[in-house]
């Protein structure tokens, strides 16, 4: 009698191990012994649901210990080897337990042991290359090769529709083909509903744009990635539109990643009008059921072209042609809990393994993908020149100091407002902080509103009568009076959009005013309404939070004031100036897109800062050189490579317990991996924890990753770590 194999199991619990189990009693089915099948499993006094990540022919240990799965829940893999392969890579690249991160790539409705009930199309196909043993193996069985010879000229793989038309009974010899190993069940089907193109709307291109496309479209067919690094305004959606066209021609599917879907309805329109229902979409405002069924459309191939945010990388596809990832720079595609991964760094490894292009496109290019640029497989593609007729913005300061303003807002300020508002054009306000104000202050005693869990201000929300704390999420009802001398003359202090907005109604009140950050915007559809509202014939004031930078095409909007640059130069974060730099451009990009000239306004108390001069002076180009040097000359990412440990607990003793635990561990490695802290994180306390991080900075990214590979099973046994919470996270994007 021959062993059945072992099967490895991935369970999404953490620990860094697959666990062992054998094949279901009585299992006859090898069908079922496939990396990729969930199954359900005894684990310990529960039962969980994991995967088959491998099959091997012993364990290491005794076989008796080893328990039984319960049950298959797939006939077929929801995964095949080559995605389950990248998988296995992103789960080691992040040193994130294997089955925590394949739960993560699967839609919740396939986390739960209920196989939901959207249909999976079942289908068959031979197992190629076909063997010449094979058909000798089939003489004794003639129903087994009169089926077999019909799988060999048949459009494969065929439906069961199609086999009950032309076979009785082929159930059971197709049993026996599959015990064979000559055929094989798949979900796979062929790609029937090819998506249209529109010429209709779309524009000629210019040289640049030309050139873009057609550079990308050489390289089909073969991995490459392409940093289209386009201004503001330079056409960079429609040369996303144009590299698509050839992608879907040669019958293969897109996936296109951006920051966050609700924000930009105007670029989703666009893609719509192109490329009509051969698009889907997928992003966090879809229940379980939504998403999945979408995966499952991308993964048949029934969907050509899926549009999503961060996770939609996940998706698996039937033949993915071409990954384009929109504003690249941005923050959210990197998941902050959890698997804290990049969605466009992971997004590289995937296009490579399944040689196709990868399309990075931005305003404002992350330093890492400049960086990239001196890699061989990496191609920069400009746009310098803003699309049809719009010309670029001229951008200056105003200089705050020595002005006494009550309302944040200047007189030239508001002087280029009144300017605009009489030729019917319309003004951009940018402030980058949702609520009335950011703090509420006693003019009696001093007191202010403070989050008795993170130390720091909370913000008053007139509308809703509360103080709410940004960073825990606590909230209160607005106090009355203070609370510490009952006096009642509690005053805000500084300026939210919300007292903006009441500012600006008072100030012009015969200019419609249309408010957009994530208060006005939470309901469903709530932005669609409020960018309708935005009529190109009048002169209106659109204030907004940086949901308001991000992509949309204004083109009467020939007025950008940005009411407070402050905020991001002196950030703590070493990357806080490249975020405020990107911010900046991103929102003067706004300013004059259509035929007319776009100004744009940046109140400051330092006009001399280094930073604005060379933004405003030279661009975007040159601030990113000049700040990638810098970083080279202090040896930090992009040029070396980081991992952060953060810990989280009750007592900043724990934290610390445990960090110098990990410290000394490290050390006893001799890696030339440098150790920075354990230190406080710049929020110490958050919703009542103690937070506390070290750094890890290498030269090279084989010596951390090697580090951290040898030392995460020692850590996790540590005696220190059962008091924390913690988690690592490799190439943070917070650095502190
Ligand atoms: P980006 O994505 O780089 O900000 P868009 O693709 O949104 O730029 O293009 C900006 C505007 O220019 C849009 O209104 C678009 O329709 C228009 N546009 C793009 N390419 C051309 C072109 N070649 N000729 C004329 N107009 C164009
Ligand atoms: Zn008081
Ligand atoms: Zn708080």
């Amino acid at each position: 009698m021959t062993h059945s194999p072992v099967l490895q199991i991935a369970i999404p619990i953490p620990f860094r191990k697959v666990f062992e189990y054998l094949p279901a009693n009585g299992d006859e089915k090898i069908a079922h012994l496939k990396p990729g099948i969930r199954v359900k499993v005894q684990f310990g006094r529960t039962t969980k649901i994991g995967i088959i990540t491998g099959i091997i022919s012993e364990s290491t240990y005794p076989r008796e210990k080893l328990k039984p799965i319960i049950e298959y829940l797939d006939d077929v893999p929801f995964f095949d080897e080559q995605h389950l392969n990248w998988l296995l890579w992103v789960s080691q690249y992040y040193h994130h337990p294997l089955g925590e991160t394949l739960f993560t790539a699967l839609p919740v409705a396939l986390r739960k042991d209920k196989i939901p009930k959207a249909d999976l199309i079942k289908n068959w196909q031979l197992i190629t290359p076909v063997t010449s043993s094979a058909t000798k193996n089939l003489s004794r069985a003639p129903k087994q090769l009169a089926l077999f010879n019909w799988l060999k000229i048949a459009d494969s793989p065929v439906s069961k529709h199609t086999l009950d038309e032309k076979f009785e009974n082929w159930a059971t010899p197709m049993k026996g083909l599959i015990e064979k190993k000559l055929v094989e069940i798949t979900t796979a089907e062929p790609i029937n509903s090819k998506a249209i193109y529109r010429h209709g709307s779309a524009p000629t291109l210019n040289d640049e744009q030309h050139n873009a496309v057609s550079k990308v479209n050489a390289a089909i067919h073969h991995f490459g990635a392409f940093l289209l690094d386009g201004v503001t305004g330079s056409g960079k959606t429609e040369v996303y539109l144009n590299i698509i066209e050839k992608v879907i021609e040669a019958d293969q599917q897109v996936l296109f990643l951006l920051p966050e879907i609700g924000l930009t309805p105007q670029l989703l329109s666009r893609f719509k009008s192109r490329y009509g229902d051969s698009i889907s979409t997928m992003h966090s405002g879809m229940n379980d059921t939504e998403r999945y069924k979408v995966w499952n459309n991308v993964r048949q191939g029934n969907t050509q072209i899926l549009i999503g945010t961060r996770s939609a990388i996940f998706t698996p596809f039937k033949s993915l042609g071409i990954i384009i990832i929109d504003e690249e720079h941005d923050l959210s595609f990197k998941q902050q809990d959890g698997l804290r991964y990049s969605a466009r760094d992971i997004a590289i490894t995937r296009a490579s393994q399944l040689n196709i292009p990868i399309v990075l496109g931005s305003a404002t290019p992350s330093l890492e993908s400049l960086s990239n640029l001196r890699k061989p497989t990496f191609t920069h593609l400009i746009l310098k020149q803003r699309a049809g007729n719009a010309l670029k913005p001229r951008i200056g300061t105003i200089d705050l100091t020595n002005q006494k303003l009550d309302n944040n807002l200047s007189p030239q300020l508001l002087n280029q407002i009144k300017l605009t508002l009489a030729r019917d054009e319309q003004v951009l306000l940018f402030l980058n902080r949702r609520g009335f104000a950011p703090a509420m202050i006693c003019q009696d005693c001093g007191w202010c509103a403070v989050c008795s869990r993170c130390d720091r201000h909370m913000t008053i929300h007139h509308q809703r009568q509360r103080i709410i704390c940004h960073h825990c999420g606590a909230e209160r009802k607005l106090p009355a009076q203070c609370p510490q001398c009952s006096c009642i003359d509690l005053r805000p202090v500084g300026f939210g959009t919300e007292r903006m907005e009441q500012l600006l109604i008072k100030l012009f009140p015969e200019t419609e005013i249309i408010r957009i950050d994530r208060d006005t915007t939470s309901r469903k559809n709530a932005m669609h309404t409020l960018l309708a509202k935005i009529d190109n014939n009048k002169g209106q004031i659109l204030l907004g939070t940086q949901m308001l930078a991000k992509g949309h095409d204004f083109p009467n909007v020939t007025f950008v004031g940005i009411i407070d640059a402050d905020q991001g130069l002196f950030g703590a974060d070493m990357r806080s100036a490249e975020r405020m730099a990107q911010l900046i451009t991103q929102v003067a990009g706004r300013a004059g897109r259509g035929d007319k000239p776009g100004k744009v306004a940046i109140q400051t108390l330092h006009p001399n800062h280094p930073l604005l001069q060379i933004l405003i002076n030279e661009g975007y180009p040159s601030f990113s050189q000049s700040a990638l040097q810098e970083r080279q000359a202090a040896q930090l990412p992009p040029y070396t490579f980081a991992a952060m440990i953060r810990t989280e607990s009750t007592q900043l003793g724990f934290n610390f317990q445990f960090l110098n635990d990990i410290k000394m561990i490290f050390t006893e490695q001799n890696s030339s991996v440098e150790l920075l802290g354990p230190a406080p994180s710049p929020m110490e306390r958050k919703a009542g924890k103690f937070r506390t991080q070290l750094l890890l900075l290498s030269q090279s990214r084989s010596q951390l990753h090697q580090l951290l590979g040898n030392t995460l099973p020692l850590l996790e046994k540590l005696k220190s770590a059962k008091k924390v919470r913690w988690s690592l996270d490799v190439d943070p994007m917070e650095m502190s």
